[in-house]
């Protein structure tokens, strides 16, 4: 059996040394060797065609990710040559046990960091046998806006900046700050360094090369105002890759800090009081903003966007009414407003734009754990499909001081 499957596969292995292996094998306390390194290590290209793909879905709570793995008979470049799957929707919260299937439909390809060589992560998005897309599916709708002719035209471009928070694993307290006390107070921790300042950069700096490595569009980091707290961003990114790609980063970050031993969470207030909360402010352009008298074509989707702050704020992220105080650096979430440079808005244009007359806005509205599929579409849909009425436009333009 062995040998017939060895003699099919023309591939040369390359010979392994074995004083390396001897050199590499750790007795541990209890006498046992353990070479787990060298496996998980292992490079298995050189033996079969065969590749790992882990499919990861969003499960019940519409924040969780889950993932489980499968053998493809060869490598793939597109997840259309992927097979749909299932998993148990009873056990994420998204199925009743008596009719307990959910179809992975795969969406998107990465490379696995984690395993190297061929091996794949896959976005899929969740249906029902019927193929009904599953209320937590909210891929779905996004895919059908982005989709839509007048949005393609536009190019929406999205440069998110998911915000997020280290906390020590069993005592669910921040990273680097004293069990059952304070730090002091912030200031000093913004894109510090030092022992007493800087918690957790090695995750941080792990997930940054694994995102590199598994072709996402990331375009920066930074430590963050509450000590414990980082920050990536991804983008600027097409239409429905900003979603993917926030989701493929954010599995990566819970990978990492699961072998760190470290806890992560995206709650938006993880800490009462005089402590920055987390966000995900949300950079977006469309073709006509980017280009010459592109700042007319902002404070039209601002307008429009204040006439529909309740939808907004409702689909933001659970939890944003702790974050969005009108403190640290946020605007109250009951009022919308805008402001160049304004760092205590619920839109901040910038500098630049304001002074190129053409760029981006920024949403500083959405929490941490909100779903980018939810947030980038609504901006598109808000911006580019949905109209106010007249009356509503002008109300509104007087009140915003905005002149469209
Ligand atoms: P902040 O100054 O708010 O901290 P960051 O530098 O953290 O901003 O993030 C800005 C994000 O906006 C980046 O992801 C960047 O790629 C993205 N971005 C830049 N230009 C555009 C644009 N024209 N449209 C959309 N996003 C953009
Ligand atoms: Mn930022
Ligand atoms: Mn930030
Ligand atoms: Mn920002």
């Amino acid at each position: 059996m062995w040998g017939s499957l060895f003699l099919k596969q023309n591939k040369k292995a390359p010979a392994r040394s074995s004083t390396k292996y001897r050199a590499l094998a750790v007795k541990s306390e209890d006498g046992t060797i353990n070479r787990m390194e060298d496996l998980l290590n292992l490079d298995v290209t050189p033996y079969t065609d065969k590749i790992i793909a882990e499919y990861i879905w969003i499960g019940g709570t519409g924040i969780d990710v889950r993932s489980k793995s499968r053998t493809i008979s060869k490598p793939v470049e597109h997840p259309s040559e992927l097979p749909k799957w299932n998993y148990d929707g009873s056990s994420t919260g998204q199925a009743p046990g008596d009719d307990s299937e959910v179809i992975l439909y795969p969406q998107a390809i990465f490379k696995d960091p984690f395993r190297g060589g061929n091996n794949i992560l896959v976005i899929c998005d969740t249906y029902t046998p019927q193929g009904e897309p599953i209320p937590t599916n909210k891929r779905h709708k996004a895919a059908q806006i982005f989709s839509d002719a007048k949005v393609l035209g536009e190019v929406p471009w999205f440069g998110i900046e998911q915000e997020y928070t280290l906390m020590q694993q069993d005592v669910n307290w921040p990273l680097g700050w004293p069990v059952g006390g304070y730090p002091g107070p912030q200031g000093p921790y913004y894109c510090a360094a030092g022992a007493d300042k800087s918690f957790g950069r090695d995750i941080s700096d792990a997930h940054y090369k694994a995102c590199l490595y598994a072709g996402i569009n990331i375009s920066g980091t930074n430590g963050e105002v509450m000590p414990g707290q980082w920050e990536f961003q991804v983008g600027p990114s097409v239409g429905i890759e900003a979603g993917d790609h926030i989701w493929c980063a954010r599995y990566l970050l819970e990978r990492i800090t699961e072998q760190a031993g470290v806890v992560l969470t995206l709650d938006p207030k993880p800490i009462d009081g005089d402590w920055n909360g987390a966000g995900c402010h949300t950079n977006y352009s469309t073709k006509s903003m980017r280009e010459e008298g592109g700042f007319e074509v902002i404070k039209k989707a601002i307008l429009n966007l204040s006439l529909r702050h309740k939808e907004h704020i409702s689909a933001y992220g659970e939890g944003n009414e702790r974050r969005l105080t009108g403190k640290h650096e946020t605007a109250s979430i009951d009022s919308f407003s805008w402001g160049v440079a304004d760092r205590g808005c619920s839109i901040r244009v910038g500098r630049d734009t304001e002074k190129e007359g053409k760029g981006y806005l920024e949403d500083r509205r959405p929490a941490s754990n909100m779903d980018p599929y939810v947030v980038t579409g609504l901006l598109a849909e808000t911006t580019l499909l949905w109209e106010p009425t007249l009356e509503a436009e002008a109300l509104a333009a007087q009140k915003l001081s905005l002149n469209v």
